[in-house]
């Protein structure tokens, strides 16, 4: 509860008698809702308060609106969006499943159990050093950046890694280097050798459809019209998503052995139509879609089906298999979404447990198509398991709980957070006296205001300097999983 809000209040509550003068309207649902998300967004300490007070907030700031704190009420309960009663909100870590993975080669020191609480996890085989090395591994699905999509077409960044190629080092590399970095066919370059052989083969079924001429008469896996169709369609919708899952399904068809297939099923896998169940439950960010929070349904299911049609116009072969349909699109964008780091999977990294104060630290390369390295983020013991933090651990508890319920669909209950949580309830429950004293006092300015006209009366709490706002995290900052 900080001073500002309730000076608001109290301000407010002044100048109802004044309000009811001007002309009110009836507000839209949608119209409190927003409201309140605006609200929390600007302070996420707003997201413990009860109903009343933030009916007052809403009506300082909307102050000829007809609105009940009963309708708020109601309408919070109706989205779900009561933090008070945290047992009522969605949550859909219980759907999630996951297989034994295949084929994978882990380091001495670690191990892989499965459980029928938290699914698959990693666990130390034997005591380990804080700092100690664990593992390395490259990207089992390396998704070029969208965001430098513009500038990879036109030739300025590498198509693979996405380093931008600036004019020094064109001019440092010579002209027959950089010819040999060119793609013969579109106007798209390499940073490097590594970079083109290991993309020329993927680059060139996805982008041109010259590749393998001689088998011309079959039909081919992947339909490159079709895929730079998706390409400008995801770039213009910003949906990293559906770019990433069809970079990632193009891997999968051109894999021979089928392995990649097996492995990207095995992993924990869950629909997306589940997971926006729990977004519009809450105000918490989501995926990196624009439109924030309460995104209706009707326009997020119509933009769905139109990336599931541009999606299976790349892959006419699988479809035509059945090996893709709507249910299997929507479970693909959901298994990608909670198993990315930035955008990239992995596939031992992609086991990693959450803890808001994990015990490894997970350092990317600078070079995304480098991959990472895992370290002992202090000592850990034989058997313990290992986890990385999925959020970033500097926000406040309700924001973590909020991000990992509707990214991850689980409540956190680890040390961090129950301590966390702990000590807000003291904090509360200390405070409420002196709120109900508040209270009598407002009642009392009010009444003095009455008597006096229209005089500004604002109430100063010198028990609690202004000082304490607490800094405002936006709900739709990307989620990223950072490792310190
Ligand atoms: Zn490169
Ligand atoms: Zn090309
Ligand atoms: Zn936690």
């Amino acid at each position: 509860m900080t001073t500002e809000i309730l000076n608001n209040i109290q301000v407010m509550d002044i100048n109802d008698h004044k309000e009811e003068t001007e002309e009110s309207v009836v507000p839209f649902e949608r119209q409190i809702i927003d409201a309140v998300i605006e609200i929390w967004k600007e302070d996420p300490s707003t997201e413990t308060l009860g109903v009343p007070k933030l009916h007052g907030l809403v009506k300082s700031r909307h102050k000829n609106w007809a609105l009940s704190e009963k309708r708020v009420r109601t309408l919070l309960k109706k989205y779900g969006l009561l933090a008070n009663n945290p047992d009522q909100q969605y949550t859909y870590a219980s759907e999630i499943t996951s297989q034994e993975t295949p084929d994978m080669d882990l380091p001495d020191k670690i191990k892989v159990l499965q459980t029928s609480k938290k699914g698959k996890g990693l666990y130390a085989k034997k005591n380990v050093k804080k700092g100690d090395f664990l593992w390395e591994e490259k990207p089992l699905f390396y998704v070029p950046p969208l965001a430098n999509m513009t500038l990879i077409k036109n030739g300025k960044a590498c198509s693979y890694c996405g380093k931008l190629l600036t004019q020094g080092t064109r001019g440092n590399s010579g002209v027959s280097y950089l010819r040999g970095l060119d793609c013969d066919v579109c106007s798209e370059i390499w940073c490097s050798k590594e970079c083109k052989n290991t993309d020329s083969k993927i680059h060139a079924s996805l982008k041109h459809n010259v590749y393998h001429p001689s088998k011309s008469n079959t039909r081919k896996n992947i339909n490159a019209n079709a895929y730079l169709a998706l390409q400008d369609y995801c770039l213009k919708e910003q949906w990293n998503a559906l770019y990433s899952i069809t970079r990632i399904y193009a891997d999968i068809v051109s894999d021979k052995s089928g392995v990649k297939e097996r492995q990207f099923s095995a992993m924990a896998r869950i629909s997306q139509e589940t997971r926006y169940k729990a977004l519009n439950s809450s105000a918490g960010s989501f995926d990196n879609f624009q439109g924030g929070a309460l995104f209706v349904q009707e326009q997020q299911e119509s933009l769905w089906k139109e990336g599931f049609s541009l999606f299976s116009n790349v892959f006419p072969n699988s479809v035509d298999e059945g090996k893709i349909n709507y249910d299997e699109f929507m479970y693909m964008l959901g298994t990608f979404n909670i198993n990315n780091l930035d955008s990239v999977i992995f596939l031992i990294q992609s086991h990693l447990n959450h803890n808001c104060e994990p015990n490894t630290t997970v350092k990317l390369s600078s070079n995304r198509t480098e991959g990472l390295k895992v370290y002992a983020a202090r000592d850990i013991k034989a058997g313990e398991e290992l986890t990385t933090s999925y959020v970033n651990p500097s926000h406040t508890v309700q924001q973590r709980q909020r991000e990992l319920r509707v990214n991850w669909g689980f409540r956190c209950a680890c040390e961090k957070c129950k301590s966390e949580l702990k000590e807000q309830h003291r904090r509360k429950s200390s405070s409420q006296k002196s709120n109900s004293e508040k209270d009598s006092i407002r009642e009392m300015l009010s009444n003095t205001k009455a008597e006096l006209g229209d005089t500004e009366i604002t109430l100063d709490d010198p028990k609690n300097p202004s000082k304490e706002r607490r800094k405002s995290v936006r709900f739709d900052e990307k989620v990223i999983a950072v490792s310190k």
